[in-house]
């Protein structure tokens, strides 16, 4: 599996539709101090999901949406598009090529879609969990975040070791059955309680 494209258009700086695609090796890319390579990373970060407006650099939501320049007028939305190579199947779908795209209205709508279908953040979720793409991924390393993982708390670290070897899906599955077990267990209480009750 790897990116093949991102599309952007009406993102933080790219106003006009902009298409970044990625062959095999390495991909650089360079320009001057506040040209809009950060944004690039925080477009893959955004619809993949982040719902963290400061991972975003922004302080509401609404601020990934192009704000305008003196010669342009600001834009009522945002779009979001990444094509992920798909052939070795790595990613749980049929699909050789997995489209992902979200978009955010002024308004606050916003909606995602995989190969053009909507669907829930939560598919969005669950279809990156253990790959290291999700939000909370290892495939993106902003700036500062070596520092962060080197120092930060155990726990953390070990979210990231977690990812990388595939358990977290299982981690989410086990945490739903506890909770589901806990739900009928009160259930029984419940059902002991008014059995005591008709005795
Ligand atoms: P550096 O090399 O200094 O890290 P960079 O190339 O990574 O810079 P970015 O941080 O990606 O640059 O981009 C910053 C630019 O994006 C700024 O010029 C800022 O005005 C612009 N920008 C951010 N959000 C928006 C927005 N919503 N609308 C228009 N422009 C935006």
């Amino acid at each position: 599996m790897y990116l093949k494209s991102i599309e952007v258009q009406g993102f933080k700086s790219f106003a006009n539709k902009i298409r970044f695609e990625f062959n095999n090796g390495i991909t650089g890319i360079v320009g001057p101090n506040g040209s809009g390579k950060s944004n690039v990373a925080d477009a893959v970060r955004w619809v993949l999901g982040e719902q963290r407006v400061k991972q975003l650099r922004g302080g509401s939501m609404q601020d990934v949406i192009f704000s305008g320049t003196e010669n342009r007028k600001p834009l009522s939305y945002a779009v979001v598009s990444i094509t992920l190579d798909n052939s070795d199947h790595q990613l749980q779908t049929e699909f050789e090529e997995v489209t992902v795209t979200r978009k955010i209205y002024r308004s606050g709508e916003s909606e995602y879609l995989i190969n053009g279908k909507q669907c829930r953040l939560k598919d969005v979720n669950e279809l990156f969990y253990d790959t290291g793409i999700g939000k909370e991924g290892y495939s993106i390393i902003g700036q500062g975040q070596i520092d962060k993982i080197l120092s930060g708390k155990p726990e953390d670290r070990r979210e990231l070791f977690d990812e990388a070897a595939g358990i977290v899906k299982f981690k989410r599955r086990k945490s739903i059955s506890l909770k589901k077990l806990e739900e009928e267990r009160q259930n029984l209480v419940r059902v002991r309680d008014i059995l005591q009750e008709l005795e």
